[in-house]
C-alpha cells in the first residue's frame, strides 16, 4: 500500500485530455486533479500560495511542491508535444467504502490512499468495494490528509 494525501479540489474539469495537433511523442503526461487545482488557483486565479494551499487543506510546502510538478509536467507536454491526461489524484467522494467477505467487516478509507490489501480485522483478503458510495458526489470533497499512523485508513487498518 502506498499511502497518498488526500485533497480538496473544486470538482473534475471539463477537458481532461489535451492532444498537441503534431505528435512527437506519443508518451502521455499524467496530470492529477491536485495538480490541476493547484495551477488553477495560483498561476490561473492568481491567488497568493498561503490561500490556495488553505483553499486546497493543505500545508504550504506541500502546495508548493504539487504546484512545482505541476508546472514541470505541463512544460514537458508543451515542450516536448506530448498528449497530457488529467486524471487522478484526488477524488469528488470523501471516504471509499470497503466489506470484507469473509467476516462481513465494513470500513472506510479515504480515497487516494490506495486499495487496502487485506480486511482490517480478520487479514481475508477476499474484501471488495462496496457499491453503496457510487454515485455519492458532491463538487467538493474533503478528505483525510496524510498523517502516518493518524489518519482514519491507518486506524481502520491496525485494528
Ligand atoms: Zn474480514
Amino acid at each position: 500500500m502506498r499511502p497518498r494525501r488526500c485533497r480538496r479540489i473544486k470538482g473534475n474539469p471539463d477537458c481532461t485530455y489535451f492532444k498537441p495537433e503534431k505528435t512527437i511523442s506519443k508518451e502521455e503526461i499524467n496530470l492529477t486533479l491536485e495538480e490541476l487545482e493547484a495551477i488553477r488557483l495560483k498561476d490561473h486565479e492568481e491567488l497568493e500560495q498561503t490561500k490556495a494551499a488553505e483553499k486546497m487543506n493543505i500545508s504550504q510546502p506541500t502546495f508548493h511542491r504539487i504546484l512545482q510538478e505541476a508546472r514541470k509536467k505541463i512544460a514537458d507536454a508543451l515542450v516536448n508535444a506530448r498528449p497530457l491526461r488529467i486524471y487522478g489524484g484526488a477524488n469528488k467522494m470523501a471516504m471509499r467504502k470497503f466489506r470484507c467477505y469473509a467476516c462481513e467487516h465494513k470500513w472506510e478509507v479515504p480515497y487516494g490512499t490506495g486499495r487496502p490489501d487485506k480486511c482490517p480485522k480478520c487479514n481475508s483478503i477476499n474484501i471488495h468495494r462496496s457499491e453503496e458510495d457510487r454515485g455519492f458526489g458532491r463538487g467538493t470533497g474533503i478528505c483525510g490528509r496524510r498523517q502516518r499512523g493518524q489518519g482514519p485508513a491507518m486506524q481502520a487498518m491496525s485494528q
